[in-house]
């Protein structure tokens, strides 16, 4: 299934992770601005606390000396604030000595600019504070009371959450793109169920259907969609299998009669010689039609065969032996050498069906003996390696080009026919490797141009034993009706 940089579940976890990037970007920053407010704020209420409380001080000694007053300010403030207040006059002096040594070094802002009550941010000896200016008047002088509060606490509070914030980015990001993988994959789980049933789908099971969830979602939708295409495909192509197998087996009849009255006139003796060529060109041609009607109808009738069947115990040896001889003849008619190599330290047993493997071989050797010039030879051989039984058929023939070979099996492929001048109907692979198929044995072919041809077919050995004849004459019923 396809998981490369464009599946759908990658670029979902891509989106994922952005949009929760971005929202944690956004969180953070605004948790950050409102944090450095509330901080601001809660330095401002407590500069705002001491300079009531200051006021009140001044206040109360309104009526007392000059070194009281000057003395009650200097113990509110060394308590208070590490003695970071100062009262001026508005013509910039200070009405009461600096209270700390630090207030007296501070850079406090400029006194005569002050209309109403201020709070500001000052840096003093490179250090950020907080100052809070208040107008007051006492004993009828205008004043302005200062107080201040470092920043430096606010500041490791903010960085302390800035860093913590950056820390979690990588396990956040982590998270959600593992998070946002595993749930999209989740979501899409049911299509690589229905791309993997649609792929397992093809002209020999299209009986089959796609599993519907019941999730009343797109995916359910989706798949009842394909099943209704596979149902209308079906029947579509059942309707041209039937057409195929109607067609055929009622043009063998005519066939059969055109050519049992061709024979019946060659036999007259007062026929004339151009009337005779006729008949013999009809006589043969009528036959190879015959023939390619064969195929027709057995391939036509092969697809509705179920290949799970059970077949009956048959010796490949003996399968050899009928077909070797069927094809003696031939070979000496063009002068081939047949060579037969069957010698078997334990019998080939398969199951199978024996007139259908006989065909098989015949195919192959027919192939085999067609393809292959004179004086050319052809072997046959059978030999059992482990599991497996194999059969090849190998010749020293015209071969087959490297363009042709993945399509040879196909119906009615034939590879350049005039490079062997040999007539065919390209039908004889497709039967074979069905045949093959009907019995889970594997055809393979090895060959070159001009290199000659070996075609294999590996079964599966039966282990089963010998009266595992039961039950299946059934099966054989199904393999004779699908022949023609
Ligand atoms: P046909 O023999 O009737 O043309 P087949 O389906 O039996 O059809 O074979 C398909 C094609 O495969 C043939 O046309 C031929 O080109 C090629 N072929 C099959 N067997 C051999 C072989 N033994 N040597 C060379 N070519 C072969």
């Amino acid at each position: 299934m396809l998981k490369g940089p464009f599946s759908i579940s990658l670029r979902l976890t891509a989106w994922f992770c952005g949009i929760f990037f971005l929202g944690w970007v956004l969180f953070g920053t605004a948790m950050w601005f409102t944090l450095k407010r509330t901080l601001k704020d809660e330095r401002y209420q407590t500069l705002s606390r001491r300079m009531d409380r200051l006021q009140q001080v001044l206040a109360k000694s309104a009526g007392e000396d000059e070194d009281d007053r000057t003395r009650e300010f200097t113990e509110f403030a060394r308590a208070t604030g590490n003695g970071l207040a100062e009262v001026y006059r508005v013509n910039g002096q200070r009405a009461f000595p600096s209270p700390s040594a630090a207030a007296a070094a501070f850079k406090w802002p400029d006194v005569q600019r002050i209309g109403s009550e201020r709070f500001q941010h000052v840096t003093s000896g490179g250090q950020p504070y907080w100052v809070l200016l208040r107008p007051d008047s006492l004993n009828g002088e205008s004043l302005v009371l200062f107080a201040a509060a470092p920043e430096s606490g606010n500041l490791v509070i903010l960085d302390s959450f800035l860093k913590g914030l950056l820390a979690a980015a990588p396990i956040l990001l982590l998270v959600s793109s593992a998070g946002g993988y595993l749930l999209s994959r989740k979501a899409l789980t049911p299509v690589d169920k229905i791309t993997a049933a649609t792929r397992s789908i093809s002209i020999r099971n299209l009986s089959e259907r796609i599993p519907v969830t019941n999730s009343r979602d797109e995916l359910q939708r989706l798949a009842e969609t394909c099943n209704a295409m596979l149902g209308r495909l079906e029947s579509a192509v059942l309707q041209i299998k039937q057409f195929t197998a109607d067609a055929s087996h009622e043009l063998r009849g005519p066939l059969s009669f055109t050519r049992t009255v061709s024979e019946v006139a060659l036999r007259n003796p007062k026929l004339d010689a151009q009337s005779r060529a006729a008949f013999e060109d009809i006589v043969v041609e009528s036959a190879k039609a015959s023939e390619l009607l064969e195929g027709m109808l057995t391939l036509a009738r092969a697809d509705s065969y179920s290949l799970d069947a059970p077949l009956e115990q048959v010796d490949l040896a003996d399968v050899v032996e009928e077909a070797c001889g069927m094809a003696r003849p031939l070979a000496s008619e063009r002068s081939l050498t047949l060579l037969i190599n069957t010698s078997l330290a334990s019998p080939a047993i398969v199951l199978g069906d024996f007139s259908s493997l006989r065909r098989l071989l015949w195919i192959l050797l027919d192939n085999a003996l067609k393809y292959t010039n004179t004086p050319g030879s052809v072997e046959v051989s059978l030999r059992v390696t482990g599991a497996k039984a194999v059969l090849s058929v190998s010749d020293n023939g015209i071969g087959i080009a490297e363009a042709d070979l993945p399509r040879i099996f196909d119906r009615f492929y034939r590879a350049d026919p005039s490079r062997s001048q040999v007539e065919g109907s390209g039908l004889g692979l497709a039967i074979a490797k069905w045949i093959a198929e009907l019995h889970h044995a594997e055809l393979t072919v090895a060959s070159a141009e001009h290199m000659g041809a070996t075609f294999r077919v590996a079964f599966q050995l039966d282990d089963s034993p010998s009266d595992g004849q039961r039950d299946r004459a059934s099966v054989r019923d199904g393999l004779v009706r699908a022949k023609p």
